[in-house]
């Protein structure tokens, strides 16, 4: 027997190790379980490179619970330790890792939050236990098995013990504080959460299950078999050629067993360099989703999950998709400030953004159809990456779907082909009109659409800066919704209208529209307008609605900006010549009428004024 004294630099480790990684005390499994794997595929390496001579056999991870010694038992068949590894790499090396982070802990002390994700590797079972032993037997044979125990000081005893089959057992005394542990049901959780696809079988105990009695068909009876937690070969650790659409499907259903909504594309990631990454992405259905959903995708090291707030290691609007990232290149036990300055961690995100842009590009060109099915689902991602990634914008434009009121679909360049004949201006400027609601402005629309103009559906509440920025960077075009002007002014063209009216006649007019016209938001404008359109019209100026939404939706502090409207007299309208001959009262009831006309028809006539003019509408029946 021989009796040590571990490292005295972290003498400390065992009260900090309890005290401050508290909060993540979880990952003690995580950590053992991903030992036990990569012992056992060290182990098959050596045996396929002809380095060992073991019988490999069909090795598995055991975990078990023993109520009565208050143990969990985490047994793998790997490649085991000798006495002189178990000295090497667990007094010496092991300890190095906890002296690691002991020096982490004292430079970022003020930096809370940072411990959550640092990784003990091995010491982390001391974050649960009183006591931990290792009984391990290398796969060289010639080698004694060895008995490590260590009960939470740096003293610990190594012993020479009998044989024992190839492998190593960890056995965990939990302590006091940490008997949740033992519960079967919060081991299964952890094993489901942490290595659900860990790549060696993991064998939780035993489950029922029912069978057909082979005496007699007509019964079922209850057998017990092994408990299997993973699934070692996981879809994305597959060549995409191996798998079909229902693989990926299925795998989605894996992943996220609660979700019922199928995913509408996947992206197999698939490079081994600059770093190695492997994974699916999966975008979800967002439809009548108004939370974003995030931290979806989950991530993995080898298998091994590390984590599924990946914020820092995709872009901000990937976040809302689902699936998998696997690398070796992340680091498994690291805070999260490392992994934003981790260049591999940039490259990755660089990556992965170029790949789901290509992607898109390739369903626009061989499955149009599918995209146009499926855009109103997805273009609120794909918005918000034209937004805030300019790689991810530069790709965007070829296949970003405009929608139109009519039903159709099309890319910037179809719609400047469509529109720029008859919808180009004085200046030479592209006007592209919009609308937010078909049916609340229907009566704008159904102008436009008259004069052969072509109106886009802008409807959520990425538009406003979506247009903003399409304005600043694409040649000569500019966004004009259909109610923020009349129709001639906001496709301003060449001819040159006749004023109907004397200057007297107008200026008798307007004293008119001020007698009737109290509302303080309202601001008249006079223009000599085709004869056959509207005498009046009530808009928005393109300009302060456009302010106004996008303030909304900052939700920038303060009051919010008062409602402005434009109301627009077409003095060329006969109903004007009706009015300047009739007596002055008639004249402003007139007035009043084609003034609430007007507002009905954008919905702007609203509470008690609505009453009124219904009453009269019925009275004059
Ligand atoms: P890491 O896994 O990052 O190397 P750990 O602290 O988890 O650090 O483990 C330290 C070392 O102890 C491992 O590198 C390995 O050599 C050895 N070790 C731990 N667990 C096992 C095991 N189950 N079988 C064989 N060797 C092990
Ligand atoms: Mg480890």
């Amino acid at each position: 027997m021989n009796q040590g004294k571990i490292n005295v630099q972290v003498e400390n480790i065992f009260p900090l190790i309890k005290k401050f990684l508290y909060s993540d005390h979880d990952i003690f499994l995580r950590e053992l379980v991903s030992n036990a794997t990569d012992a056992t595929t060290k182990l098959k390496h050596l045996v396929r490179l002809g380095q060992s001579q073991t019988e490999l056999g069909e090795p598995i991870i055991d975990i078990k619970i023993n109520e009565t010694t208050k143990t969990i038992h985490i047994i793998d068949q790997g490649l085991g330790m000798s006495y002189e590894e178990v000295e090497k790499y667990i007094n010496q090396v092991a300890f190095s890792g906890a002296e690691e982070f002991l020096n982490q802990y004292k430079e970022k002390v003020d930096n809370a939050g940072i411990i959550g994700h640092f990784g003990l590797g091995f010491y982390s079972a001391f974050m649960v236990s009183d006591k931990v032993e290792i009984f391990t037997q290398s796969h060289d044979d010639s080698q004694d098995s060895v008995h490590w125990s260590c009960e939470g000081q740096p003293e610990y005893t190594m012993t020479k013990i009998d044989k024992r089959p190839r492998g190593t057992e960890i056995v965990l005394h939990i302590n006091e504080e940490s008997q949740e542990f033992l519960q079967e049901s919060k081991i299964k959780s952890l094993l489901e959460k942490y290595n659900k696809f860990m790549p060696i079988p993991i064998r939780f105990g035993t489950k029922k299950i029912s069978e057909k009695d082979p005496s007699d068909e007509t019964k079922t009876i209850e057998k017990e078999v092994d408990n299997f937690i993973n699934n070692p070969n996981p879809a994305w650790t597959k060549a995409p050629s191996e798998l079909k659409d229902e693989d990926y499907k299925s795998f989605y259903r894996e992943l996220y067993p609660f979700e019922f909504k199928e995913p509408l594309f996947h992206i197999h990631l698939n490079v081994d360099y600059p770093f190695n990454l492997t994974g699916i992405l999966y975008f979800p259905s967002l439809k009548g989703e108004y939370q974003m959903p995030k931290d979806k995708i989950q991530l993995y090291q080898n298998q091994v999950y590390v984590t599924d707030s990946v914020e820092d290691i995709v872009p901000e609007f990937l976040t809302m998709l689902r699936g998998v990232i696997d690398s070796p290149d992340i680091p498994l036990n690291v805070s999260r400030s490392y992994l934003q300055q981790d260049g591999n961690v940039k490259k990755i995100a660089t990556y992965i953004t170029k790949k789901v842009g290509e992607k898109l590009q390739d369903i626009f060109k061989n499955q149009r159809k599918e995209l146009e099915s499926k855009w109103e689902d997805i273009k609120i991602i794909i918005e918000y990456g034209m937004l805030t990634d300019t790689k991810f914008n530069e790709k965007a434009l070829d296949f970003y779907l405009f929608q139109t009121t009519e039903g159709e679909s099309m890319t910037m360049s179809e719609l400047r082909d469509k529109t720029a004949p008859i919808q180009t201006d004085k200046d030479g400027k592209l006007v592209l009109l919009y609308c937010k609601d078909k049916t609340e402005q229907h009566a704008k629309i159904a102008q436009a659409k008259a004069l052969g103009y072509c109106v886009l559906e802008m409807n959520n509440h990425l538009s406003a800066h979506l247009m903003q920025k399409l304005e600043s960077e694409q040649e000569k075009i500019v966004f004009k919704r259909v109610d923020a002007d009349t129709l001639d002014k906001l496709i301003e063209k060449d001819e040159k209208i006749e004023a109907v009216l004397s200057e007297a006649q107008i200026n008798t007019l307007k004293e008119i529209f001020e007698k009737v016209i109290e509302d303080k938001s309202y601001q008249v404008e006079y223009k000599s307008l085709p004869p056959n359109s509207e005498p009046m019209s009530v808009t928005i100026p393109e300009f302060f609605r456009r302010m106004q939404e996008m303030q909304m939706m900052q939700n920038i502090g303060g009051a919010s900006m008062p409602q402005m409207y434009q109301l627009v007299v077409n003095t060329n309208h006969s109903l004007y010549d009706k009015i300047l001959k009739a007596d002055e009262s008639l004249q402003k009831e007139m007035i009043q009428r084609g003034f609430d006309l007007a507002r009905l028809s954008i919905g702007a006539l609203k509470g008690e004024e609505l009453t009124a003019f219904i009453n009269k509408g019925f009275d004059s029946i």
